[in-house]
């Protein structure tokens, strides 16, 4: 008997997968290929969108095997894709030069210039944070260093958009990614003339805008064949990984946050509308003509607890280094720790930021380091939500993913300090998922994105103890001084 099954292409930074669901979001079958990161200099990031490519034609043709797809079966394709990358190309759409990620922070300090001169009017008609990850900020590094491939291009993308027209033949961009560019207008959303000026680019080097759903149709012969799927099969251009991420595991109404720890960490949640936070706390992404989400991102999440265990020389498994910190009190017995290993986006948004552990004393042991570490990282990501409340309201419902969240020790940490049930989701699945219920919003198969909430994956609850809360409620506040009279130091 004929399935119906339906496709999620999820292009991440690290890896792409491809995942065969049915309707119903039951995972038939995965496939996952690694991409590589170069980075040919200090602070730069660069993939090979050809790469990316291959990689991707790889796990659409593997996942299709291996889910033993027969003709027509797959109804539809969705797609999602990292934020923030840069192509320039030629005239001929050839790449001029490597793709530049948004992990590439070349220009730093152009950014930091920028903050000061231009930063805040940009920001309110994009809400886009002023930030070297952005396309925006990377152009106008091209521009002044005078790069040939800037020079010389006929076009500029990101890197789902050359995979579209290597397949479809079509110039077209979701608002998602869009928006991630820093130069498209979140109210209107067209793209800013005024960032376009001061990038030196004009509006027909970039691709169309179009809404998520967006149906492409006309698969190029060859890339069908080696996938293995009929030409006839119509793809949706869908979102970014962090909307669809949302979308997949079920926060998608005002309230309903996500929070997803894997190396870095991400809090979001959609809003109806637009609305942007006068202090560039948070970003505001679009997502559809009606809602958008609103976020903020920090550098700093597994990889904190990451490092300590490569710092400590620690051998054995993450639970086994977990357990040392199972008799360690709350509070670290008066450690604190400031996540910033990585410089910081939200919620101070430094680049210059410094991690640092305070109130070290000759008793403490591995275990209050570690568990002050899995408080810092959750302190962190506690601030960065109460920016998001002050635009986007309450969080009423919080679901965690990611890797981290595989620590019972940290989920019970982050429902205590945010003093909040926490849902757990971890599927891993969550981009591909949204991406994939895009698609069948996209060719009308399901009615509308808030249906998905039928087709969720099992959660489970992490309740807190509301003494700890109260506990921490007083330590946070410590935590906090110590940032604002830390972050002088930074430079
Ligand atoms: P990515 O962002 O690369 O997708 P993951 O979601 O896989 O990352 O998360 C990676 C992080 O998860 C690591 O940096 C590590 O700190 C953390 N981690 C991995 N395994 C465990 C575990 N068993 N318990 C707690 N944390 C873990």
């Amino acid at each position: 008997m004929s399935r119906e099954l339906v496709i999620g292409l999820d292009i991440g930074t690290t890896s792409v997968k491809a995942i065969v669901f049915t309707l119903t979001g039951k995972l038939i079958a995965e496939a996952e290929e690694l991409i590589t990161t170069n980075y040919p200099k200090p602070s730069w990031a660069e993939q090979d969108p050809k790469e990316i490519e291959q990689a991707s034609i790889q796990a659409l043709r593997n996942v299709v095997i291996k889910a033993k797809v027969e003709d027509d079966e797959v109804l539809t394709v969705g797609m999602s894709a990292a934020m923030h990358s840069l192509i320039c190309l030629d005239r001929k759409m050839e790449p001029l030069s490597p793709m530049m990620i948004w992990s590439d922070k070349r220009s730093s300090q152009i950014a930091e210039k920028w903050l000061a001169e231009n930063g805040e009017r940009m920001y309110l008609k994009t809400g886009t944070p002023i930030h070297p990850m952005t396309p925006l900020l990377k152009l106008i590094w091209l521009k002044e260093e005078q790069a040939q491939a800037y020079l010389k291009a006929n076009y500029f993308m990101s890197m789902k958009e050359y995979l579209i027209h290597r397949w479809f033949g079509k110039r077209v961009v979701d608002y998602s990614m869009a928006s991630a560019t820093g130069f498209f207008n979140v109210n209107d959303l067209k793209w800013e003339e005024s960032a376009l000026k001061l990038a030196g680019v004009r509006e027909e080097q970039l691709s169309k805008i179009v809404p998520p759903t967006e149906i492409l149709t006309g698969l190029n012969e060859d890339i069908a064949k080696q996938i293995k799927l009929s030409p006839g099969t119509p793809f949706v251009i869908g979102a970014a990984d962090g909307q669809l991420a949302n979308l997949g595991s079920g926060a998608i109404k005002p309230g309903e946050v996500n929070i997803s720890v894997g190396t870095s960490g991400a809090i979001r949640q959609f809003v109806e509308g637009a609305p942007i936070n006068s202090k560039m706390e948070t970003f505001t992404y679009a997502f559809t003509e009606d809602i958008s989400i609103v976020g903020g991102p920090t550098n700093n999440g597994g990889i904190a607890f990451q490092w300590l265990k490569d710092l400590i020389e620690f051998e054995g498994t993450h639970d086994e280094l977990l357990t040392y910190a199972n008799n360690i009190e709350l509070g670290s017995d008066g450690i604190l720790f400031l996540p910033y290993i990585n410089g910081e986006r939200a919620p101070i948004w430094d680049g210059r930021a410094r991690g640092s552990f305070y109130g070290l004393s000759i008793n403490h042991t591995k275990g209050h380091l570690v568990r002050a570490v899995l408080e810092g990282i959750s302190f962190n990501l506690f601030q960065i939500n109460q920016s998001l409340e002050r635009i986007a309201g309450t969080a009423k419902k919080i679901t965690v993913n990611g890797g981290l969240s595989k620590s019972k020790l940290w989920t019970q940490i982050m429902a205590d300090i945010f003093g909040q049930n926490i849902y757990l989701s971890d599927t891993h699945h969550n981009a591909a998922w949204g991406a994939a219920w895009t698609a069948l919003v996209g060719i009308g198969k399901v009615q509308s994105f808030t249906d998905i909430k039928a087709s969720l994956p099992d959660e489970h609850v992490v309740e807190p103890n509301m003494e700890n809360h109260k506990m921490y409620k007083y330590i946070f506040n410590k935590y906090q001084r110590l940032v604002e009279s830390l972050t002088v130091f930074f430079d």
